[in-house]
């Protein structure tokens, strides 16, 4: 299961939880206040830039999708 941040909208305190895909954008109780009111928050790590892709994250190439198929990709894996 990958880790997602999340941020309490009560207090405010960030946590990481491990979820499956499906519930990341669901809500989650904070350790903190116990609240079940918790958002997902976007890690500076995996910022979506303009364009939709996740920057660091993707392919051979560093700036597509981790599937690598986009041109840049392409080109060089047929090396
Ligand atoms: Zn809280």
């Amino acid at each position: 299961m990958p880790l997602y941040e999340y941020v309490c909208v009560d207090c405010e305190a960030h946590f990481d939880a491990l979820r499956a895909m499906s519930a990341a954008d669901k809500p989650i109780a904070c350790p903190k206040c116990g609240v079940e009111n918790a958002r997902r928050a976007i890690s500076l790590f995996s910022a979506i830039g303009s364009n939709g892709v996740i920057a660091g994250n993707g392919g051979s190439c560093g700036s597509c999708t981790p599937s690598g198929s986009c041109a840049t990709c392409a080109s060089r894996s047929s090396r």
